[in-house]
């Protein structure tokens, strides 16, 4: 069943309602709907947090150590679906800094993909055959503690300049093996319609180019950024894929909703990439809502990440078995399309590894011993060809 009321949807049990306002509750409503609105009121500081929640000791401790670090971020709307007295909030954990950035393992490293390495101009990491990473901003609406691109994420300094997107479009226009752009950063959505139209319209103007993606959080830390003039806009460079990054079920509100919506009715196809983290949905149960919630707003679970060894974010890492044990979870439980593929970013640059629960119990000659998600087991035998 589905109901639709102003500012509602339900869709079997799952419900979808708009987020608090918090210390914004006066403001208009065409305010808090705009998207430069929600960008200029962003939390910045800690004497910006402090009346939106209650906030810990240790939390007021790491915002003051990390601060130039990595950049905090929060847009109010985000910020309204904080628990205000509890700092373990899935939320508040994404956004708000906690000691543990502080702490860099052995480990740790600060390009753990190596996506330098596989950087033939600066905006571009090619590292498959046929696809590429396209750097074009490094702005993000709400800057994640978990990201993986802290080394530049929110650094001015090095953000995407006319001459190193002009180099990009040179690189893709020269390689006719590429066929599919990620269009990522930062977050393509902190670019105006206008620059991502003209990016967007230079792509398609290459033979070669199929697809492109749009990498962005904005559906969960900015919605009001899917506006009708943006979707409008990528009608004309179809077929538009979006993908973005989901990591809880209290994500999704009314307004993440809205803006999948949009994006869906104008023929862009969005898939989910979520990062597992610690604290945050490393259980199974919570990930199976979360999916199930995906599925709702027609957005397709693609990726599962285990968390990389970037500086500063051990404290989000689970053991990789944790994810396994999700998609044992998922799998056969639930519908196939709830079900993302688990993967391991290898350090170094190696590229995404799928990881899944061994379903093959034995192997001889031509005879399969596999078992089901139930842990039956069952034989197929090839036949001799
Ligand atoms: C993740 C990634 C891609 C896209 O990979 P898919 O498996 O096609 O989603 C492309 N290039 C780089 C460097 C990546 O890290
Ligand atoms: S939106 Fe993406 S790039 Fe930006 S801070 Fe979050 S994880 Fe990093």
């Amino acid at each position: 069943m589905r109901i639709v009321k102003d500012k509602y949807v339900k869709i079997g049990r799952h419900e979808f309602q708009a987020g608090n306002r918090s210390i914004w509750s006066n403001e208009p409503e065409e305010m808090w709907n705009n998207w430069m609105w929600q960008q200029s009121n962003r939390i910045k500081t800690l004497a910006a947090l402090e009346p939106v929640v209650h906030v810990s000791d240790m939390e007021r401790q790491a915002f003051e150590a990390s601060s130039d670090m990595f950049h905090v971020g929060i847009t109010p709307y985000y910020a309204g679906l904080m628990d205000k007295d509890d700092p373990n909030c899935p939320i508040r954990l994404q956004s708000v800094p906690t000691m543990g950035e502080l702490k860099i393992l052995p480990d740790d490293l600060e390009d753990p993909l190596n996506e330098e390495g596989d950087m033939p101009t600066p905006a571009i990491t090619h590292r498959y055959p046929d696809r590429v990473l396209f750097y074009v901003t490094h702005n993000c609406p709400v800057y994640c503690r978990h990201c993986t691109r802290k080394r530049k994420v929110s650094d001015p300094s090095t953000s995407t300049m006319n001459k190193q997107m002009e180099d990009a479009f040179l690189y893709i226009e020269s390689h006719p093996e590429i066929r599919d752009i990620v269009i990522s950063g930062g977050d393509p959505l902190s670019l105006s319609d206008k620059k991502l139209d003209q990016i967007l319209t230079r792509l398609r103007s290459i033979p070669h180019i199929e697809i492109f993606r749009l990498g962005t959080r904005n559906l969960v830390t900015l919605p009001q950024r899917v506006t009708d003039d943006f979707v409008e806009m990528l009608k004309k460079h179809a077929p538009v894929f979006v993908n973005t990054h989901f990591n809880h079920p209290k994500e999704c509100t009314w307004e993440a909703y809205e803006a999948c919506r949009k994006l869906a009715d104008a023929g862009c196809v969005i898939g989910n990439q979520t990062v597992l983290l610690k604290g945050v949905n490393d259980d199974p149960m919570v990930m199976k809502e979360l999916m199930h919630k995906l599925l709702a707003m027609r957005v397709r679970p693609y990726y599962i990440y285990q968390c990389d060894l970037s500086q500063g974010i051990s404290h989000f890492r689970t053991p990789v078995s944790t994810g396994i044990n999700i998609i044992e979870h998922l799998r056969g439980h639930t519908s196939g399309l709830a079900n993302p593929t688990f993967v391991v970013d290898a350090p170094g640059g190696g590229g995404k590894i799928p990881l899944l629960p061994e379903y093959v119990v034995k192997h001889e000659g031509r005879t399969w011993t596999l078992r089901n998600y139930k842990g039956q087991e069952y034989t197929y035998v090839e036949p001799e060809l």
